[in-house]
């Protein structure tokens, strides 16, 4: 699933094709996604321009010359591509805009978890509930204190609330936790002011470093001109189970939550 540094390099890749660009057309070929799309997409977005793309989390924001914000959530499998003319479409092709450079974006997404809604700014911020952005200035130690102090519940979890901190899934949690030395099931309340720190500053340099390589291509993420990231050769623990660590040479292991994998080191996180 896409995470906040494969949906930044998307947008990257997608804004010298999209920016101050119109929608000539735009066609809708299946209407159930996570949700259903609107009856009027088509018609809202048609004769629109661009006027940039930006990024929330691991959404997309493309902001319309009407201040409406077009929201794409790539879901687990969403692509978004940009092509040369019009060719036929494939299979899962949902949603297809014919820009005015003769150019055409195609949405395919063969899980269909992916969504797509136009609205205001106030009305998007009420769907996505986002929490800080993790590069932003107030992603600290201390904002991430203030989050850990009164649960039971995990760093991982808590990490990957959206609520709280907005773009981090299972690959980047599971890296960072490794970098910051702290093990995913430690209960978030137990961390001192030193290691939540230290999950806050590897948290922003694990998604830089994430972010330079275009991310991570494990089965079908593609960036906007189809082109597979980097990021996944540098894995340190994640999905590599049973693999010596490269810390200290002890096997990496995997533990399942509420099914979903964590991969750690025992020796190198605590
Ligand atoms: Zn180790």
């Amino acid at each position: 699933m896409p995470e906040l540094p494969e949906v930044e390099t998307v947008r990257r890749s997608l804004a010298p094709f999209l920016t101050g660009v119109s929608i000539r057309a735009v066609t809708v070929r299946e209407t159930r996604l996570r949700r259903t799309l609107a009856a009027d997409f088509a018609a809202v977005l048609t004769g629109r321009t661009i006027a940039q793309i930006g990024r929330r989390g691991k959404y997309l924001h493309l902001h319309l010359d009407d201040g409406k914000i077009w929201l794409i959530h790539l879901g687990m499998t969403g692509q978004l591509l940009v092509e040369e003319a019009e060719p036929s479409p494939l299979l899962h092709d949902h949603v297809l805009v014919s820009l005015s450079t003769g150019q055409r974006l195609r949405y395919n997404d063969p899980r269909r978890f992916g969504l797509m809604l136009i609205g205001t700014e106030a009305e998007i911020e009420t769907v996505t509930a986002l929490g800080v952005e993790p590069l932003g200035r107030t992603f600290t130690g201390h904002y991430l204190r203030e989050k850990t102090q009164r649960t039971q519940r995990t760093i991982k979890d808590v990490l990957m609330d959206q609520r709280v901190v907005a773009g981090i899934g299972n690959i980047y949690a599971s890296e960072l936790l490794f970098r910051a030395g702290v093990q995913p099931s430690r209960v978030a309340a137990t961390l001192t002011e030193g290691a939540t720190d230290r999950i806050v500053e590897a948290t922003k340099a694990v998604l830089r470093e994430a972010i330079r390589h275009r991310g991570s291509s494990i089965s079908d993420y593609r960036d906007g001109e189809g082109k597979r990231g980097g990021f996944q050769d540098r894995f340190r623990v994640y999905d590599r189970e049973g693999q010596p660590c490269a810390a200290c040479q002890r096997i990496i292991q995997r533990e399942i939550r509420g099914g979903r994998s964590s991969f750690f080191c025992a020796v190198c996180q605590r």
